[in-house]
């Protein structure tokens, strides 16, 4: 078994889950958090447990003391304002590397241009990104053809910024698509995809022609970890599959199988994949091998209700 490494994960996932629990611990229940905290089932049953309470709208948070997590992907600035003119106790925890994203975006913005988002349409992010501007300053790219088919208001004044979960390669050759037909079109100074998928990919490309298949742990509507399975097959592994939870694993597709790449989407916890590790023991004499592309120091400071406390501590 060839173990990626890094893999799940990433520290805006770890300071989003904290952020649920600190609130949980310092208000009690309820704590309502809008939207998935981040994408992984056992993680929001695990707080559902502890007492937080998922919405999909402000709508559903009565007017009270509980207060109301932002999650990860980030929100648009509507629903920001609408908790302030409702006085909601609203604690945010969007990434801060979302959140430079929406800044850049901003910034591009204030100084005349137009701004391509490459990202996938529907995503909570991209929804997030593209509610920090106006109607109509936001340009949604998903693909080779869009770039290809994107037709500005004004090509000489634009500036792309992307989702921060993409493809790496995927989103080069769309990078590639409009600087070839816009010459004068700004990017970020350093790439907005962040380090946690960035380095996983690369983790999976260096397992991926060395396995007969590889499984990513994580969830469907994860985009990192969807993700990790394209890259996975792009660089020649011929077979890879995601998987929630080892009961999910299509032993029947495996068979005689000489070696196996696994690793974690950025919102899988590392006892899931323990479980997968332990399900294949079970089946096969298993040998574990560490593959590692990157080292990982990376630690967000919690959301600014709770900065203070930690700073006590
Ligand atoms: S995947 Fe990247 S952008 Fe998303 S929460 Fe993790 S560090 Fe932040």
């Amino acid at each position: 078994m060839l173990l990626c490494s890094p893999r799940g994960f990433c520290a805006g996932v770890v300071r989003a889950i904290d952020t649920v629990e600190r609130a949980l611990a310092r208000y009690g229940r309820p704590v309502y958090v809008r939207h998935e905290i981040v994408h992984n089932k056992y993680v929001v049953e695990s707080l559902k447990a502890k007492g937080a309470v998922f919405v999909e709208d402000l709508d559903e948070v009565p007017n009270a003391d509980a207060p109301i997590v932002f999650s990860a992907h980030g929100v648009p600035k509507a629903v920001l304002n609408e908790a302030k003119g409702r006085l909601l106790l609203a604690i945010d925890a969007t990434c801060p590397l979302v959140t430079k994203v929406h800044r850049e975006a901003e910034i591009h913005h204030r100084r005349g241009r137009d701004i391509v988002l490459i990202g996938h349409h529907g995503h909570p992010e991209v929804i997030g990104t593209v509610g920090q501007l106006p109607e109509g300053a936001v340009s949604l790219v998903e693909t080779i053809e869009d770039a290809a088919a994107l037709t500005p208001r004004d090509p000489a004044r634009l500036a792309y910024v992307t989702q921060t979960t993409l493809s790496v390669d995927d989103t080069a050759e769309i990078v590639a698509v409009l600087k070839r037909r816009f010459h004068d079109i700004v990017g970020p100074h350093r790439q907005d995809i962040c380090y946690a998928t960035t380095n996983r990919q690369e983790a999976v490309k260096r397992v991926a022609h060395e396995a007969d298949a590889m499984i990513v742990v994580g969830s469907p509507n994860s985009s990192n970890s969807q993700r990790l399975t394209e890259v996975a097959r792009r660089a020649g592994c011929p077979w890879a599959a995601l998987v929630q939870r080892a009961e999910e694993i299509d032993w029947a597709r495996f068979g005689a199988l000489r070696s196996l790449g696994v690793t974690a989407g950025a919102s899988a916890p590392e006892v899931l994949v323990e479980e997968v590790l332990d399900a294949f023991a079970e089946r096969y004499r298993l040998r574990v091998e560490t593959v590692s592309a990157a080292d990982e120091d990376v630690c967000f400071p919690l959301p600014r209700p709770f900065r203070d406390s930690e700073a006590a501590e």
